[in-house]
């Protein structure tokens, strides 16, 4: 297999598959939000924009993707973040027939939103040594297991905008797994237990690709 396409919910896990592929099997992470933030730390009109609550244009996007994709098409990709939309679709096809490569399969990760949500929101990082924990998970008060430092949570790691996220997928993201799961090969990743399962699954999908 060389080239997976990566859509689910937010929370549902992307980083954890999509670093096991990366370790394991020697995949690159096309991940659309870092290019972006990258972009933005770099380019201060973008940045301007970013801090007016304004998005940025489909066709800034469609150039870093293409970017990445153009210096990496001979690399096992993981596409992850893009086409969040269906208006990014016809660009999506473009690089990709640009480039030479194709889709081998559509992996979609099934969570339940009561889980994603205990994952996001009870996300806490360590001041001191920068660990990540999940206090509902680790069963953690506010100090850190490893260095006794003081653990916070991420402002934007709230319900608000988990559910603000949530429906942006259901609205805008889902249409795009429901056009390619009639057209690509498609693998269910379940991840309401642990990410032993996780693993397990990755494996078996890999296993039956060769
Ligand atoms: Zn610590």
């Amino acid at each position: 297999m060389k080239n997976i396409l990566l859509i689910s919910v937010p929370g549902a896990g992307k980083g954890v598959v999509s670093n096991y592929l990366i370790d394991k099997y020697n995949f690159t992470h096309l991940s659309a939000g870092d290019l972006i933030r990258d972009e933005i730390k770099n380019n201060p009109d973008l940045a301007e924009i970013v801090s007016q609550g304004k998005l940025i244009d489909d066709s800034i996007i469609n150039g870093l993707i293409d970017k990445f994709v153009s210096k990496n098409s001979d690399k096992n990709l993981i596409f992850d973040g893009f086409p969040r939309t269906m208006s990014q679709v016809p660009a999506f096809e473009e690089i990709l027939k640009k480039n030479n490569i194709s889709i081998d399969k559509l992996v979609h990760i099934n969570i339940d939103k009561e889980v994603a949500i205990k994952r996001i929101t009870g996300r806490v990082m360590c001041e001191d040594c920068n660990h990540i924990f999940n206090k509902y998970i680790d069963n953690l008060t506010d100090t850190c297991p490893d260095c006794s430092g003081k653990l916070y949570s991420r402002s934007d790691d709230n319900l608000e905008t988990y559910n603000n996220r949530y429906d942006l997928y259901i609205n805008e993201t889902y249409p795009v797994f429901e056009h390619y799961k009639d057209i690509l090969s498609t693998f269910e990743i379940e991840n309401n237990a642990g990410i032993n399962e996780v693993y397990d699954q990755v494996d078996r999908m890999m296993k039956e690709e060769i």
